[in-house]
C-alpha cells in the first residue's frame, strides 16, 4: 500500500490549491469538477465551487465507497470487503493535473485519489492501484510510456431518442466526414490543444459517425487521466454541436464498435526497450518479456479491459479489434500489434493492446497490465513467433474469450491479477462483472448495446 500523505502535505496542498483557485478564479473559472472513475467503466463526478478547492485539498470531499460496487445502470452489488450503505470516503484531487475546461467554459477538472476519513489510502482506489504499479515497474529501473485511442460515434440530439441519425453520411476515414463536420472537429481540437492535451492525430473511423484521437504517450496514471480528460471533452464540445456521443464497445450490434486501444512501450534509464535490442521485431529481452506477460495474460485481463456484456459484441474478427491471442508486427487482427516505429524514431517503437474499449476503467487497464508485464519479465518468458497475415488462418492461434463469463473465469483464477489488485479492489471488480453478467443475462444484442449506448 501506498505511503499516504502527511497532515503537513496535506497543509502544503492547501496554500498550492488556494493559489490555484485564485488563477482559476481571475480567468473566470468558478466551478470544478472532480472525476474519478468506478469498477464498471463510468466516470463518476463531484463538483465545487472553485472557492472550496483549497478545503478539498487539504481534508478530501465525501463521498460513499459504494460506488465500487455500482453497475452500469446505477444498482448497486455487494463484494467481500466493500459495499453497503455505511462508510464514507474523500476524495482528493490532483492539482498537477487541475486543468481549465475548454469544452465547459468556466469550469475546471481534476482527477481524484481516494483515502479513507484517518487519511489511510482506500484500497479499492484504481487510481493509486494504477500509481502502485507504476511503482513497481519504477523499482525495477522501469518506466512505462502509455496512451490511450479513444474511439467514438456522434449521433445527433440528445441520447434520450429512439433511433440513431448520424450528423455525417461520409465514408470511413473519408474527409467528407471532416468536411461535413468541419467546425465540430476544429473546436475539439482546439479545445483540446487549449487543455494542453497533445494530439497526436484524429480521423473518421470506420463505423457510421464514427471517430478517434490518440494523444502521446505519458506515464500510466497520467495516461489514464488523459483518456478521462480526452472523452469529457468530446462529450462537451459535442454537446455544444447538439451531438450526442457514444463511447460504448457496441454503438449498433453486427458492426465495428467502439476500442479503447493502449500503447504501450517500455523504457529503461530514457532508452526505448522496445527498439535496438536482440529480440523479435528487434525488441530488448525486458520488452519481450513484458509482452509476452500481457500477451499470456489477455484472457485475465479482458475483465478489466473489455469489461461489459457490450464488449463481447465488439470482439468479433475482422474489424481490427484485436480478438486472437496472438502478436505481429503492424497486425491489425491480433490483440497485440507491435509497431516498429521509424528507424531514426527513437520513441516511435510500441506495442498496441487492441482488443480494450473504453468501458474499462482506464487506471484498472494501466496498472493490471503493468502487472501482468513485469510477471512476464520476472518469469523470463518469451514471445511466440509473431502471426503475419490474418489469424483466423493460423494455425494454434486461440480465440479471446467470447462472453464477458468466460474472461471473468480467467480473471478469478488470475493470482497475478488477484495479488497485483489486493483483496478489496479484486472482489470488487469481480463482483461488479458477476453482476453485470446477471443484470443481461438472456438479454439479445440489440438491448445490450441500447443499455450500455450512451453510459460511458
Ligand atoms: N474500431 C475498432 C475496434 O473496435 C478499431 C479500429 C482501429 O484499428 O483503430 O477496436
Ligand atoms: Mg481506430
Amino acid at each position: 500500500m501506498s505511503a499516504a500523505p502527511s497532515p503537513a502535505d496535506r497543509e502544503r496542498a492547501r496554500e498550492r490549491a488556494r493559489q490555484e483557485a485564485g488563477e482559476l478564479s481571475a480567468e473566470g473559472v468558478r466551478r470544478i469538477a472532480l472525476t474519478w472513475v468506478d469498477n464498471a467503466g463510468i466516470t463518476r463526478s463531484k463538483a465545487l465551487p472553485t472557492g472550496r478547492l483549497a478545503r478539498a485539498a487539504r481534508w478530501g470531499v465525501g463521498m460513499s465507497p459504494v460506488f465500487d460496487v455500482y453497475l452500469v445502470d446505477d444498482s448497486a452489488t455487494t463484494s467481500p470487503h466493500i459495499g453497503g450503505p455505511d462508510g464514507d470516503l474523500r476524495l482528493f484531487p490532483d492539482l498537477d493535473r487541475l486543468t481549465s475546461l475548454s469544452g465547459q467554459p468556466g469550469w475546471a477538472w481534476a482527477p481524484v485519489d481516494r483515502y479513507d476519513q484517518e487519511g489511510v489510502p482506500h484500497p479499492g482506489c484504481q487510481r493509486l492501484f494504477a500509481r502502485r504499479m507504476a511503482r513497481r515497474a519504477a523499482d525495477r529501473g522501469l518506466e512505462l510510456r502509455m496512451g490511450f485511442e479513444t474511439e467514438w460515434v456522434v449521433t445527433r440530439g440528445d441520447t434520450a431518442g429512439a433511433g440513431l441519425r448520424y450528423p455525417t453520411g461520409g465514408p470511413a476515414y473519408g474527409m467528407t466526414r471532416l468536411v461535413e463536420l468541419s467546425e465540430y472537429v476544429g473546436d475539439l481540437l482546439d479545445a483540446l490543444v487549449a487543455q494542453r492535451v497533445e494530439v497526436l492525430q484524429i480521423h473518421p473511423e470506420y463505423a457510421p459517425g464514427q471517430f478517434e484521437v490518440s494523444v502521446s504517450p505519458a506515464d500510466p496514471v497520467g495516461a489514464a487521466d488523459l483518456a478521462v480528460l480526452v472523452r469529457e471533452t468530446v462529450r462537451a464540445v459535442s454537446v455544444r454541436h447538439g451531438l450526442a456521443t457514444s463511447f460504448a464497445p457496441t454503438v449498433e450490434p453486427g458492426t465495428v464498435g467502439n476500442g479503447g486501444h493502449l500503447h504501450l512501450s517500455v523504457w529503461r534509464d530514457g532508452i526505448n526497450l522496445c527498439r535496438d535490442g536482440d529480440g523479435p521485431c528487434g525488441m530488448s529481452s525486458v520488452a519481450e518479456g513484458f509482452l509476452a506477460g500481457v500477451l499470456r495474460a489477455l484472457p485475465a485481463l479482458l475483465a478489466i479491459g473489455a469489461p461489459s456484456p457490450a464488449s463481447y459484441l465488439r470482439l468479433e474478427p475482422s474489424r481490427w479489434a484485436g480478438v486472437f491471442q496472438c502478436w505481429g508486427p503492424e497486425n491489425r487482427e491480433a490483440a497485440i500489434r507491435f509497431v516498429p516505429g521509424a528507424p531514426d524514431d527513437p520513441a516511435g517503437a510500441n506495442a498496441e493492446v487492441k482488443c480494450f474499449d473504453s468501458a474499462g476503467n482506464p487506471y484498472l487497464v494501466t496498472g493490471a497490465v503493468i502487472a501482468a508485464g513485469l510477471d512476464g519479465v520476472d518469469a523470463g518468458l518469451a514471445l511466440p513467433p509473431p502471426v503475419t497475415g490474418d489469424p483466423v488462418h493460423a494455425e494454434r492461434v486461440p480465440r479471446l474469450p467470447m462472453s464477458l463469463p468466460e474472461a471473468l473465469r480467467h480473471f478469478e483464477e488470475s493470482d497475478v491479477l488477484r495479488e497485483a489488485l489486493g483483496e478489496a479492489l479484486f472482489g470488487a471488480v469481480a463482483a461488479v462483472r458477476r453482476a453485470e453478467v446477471a443484470l443481461f443475462a438472456g438479454a439479445g444484442p440489440e438491448h445490450i448495446a441500447a443499455a450500455t449506448r450512451w453510459r460511458y
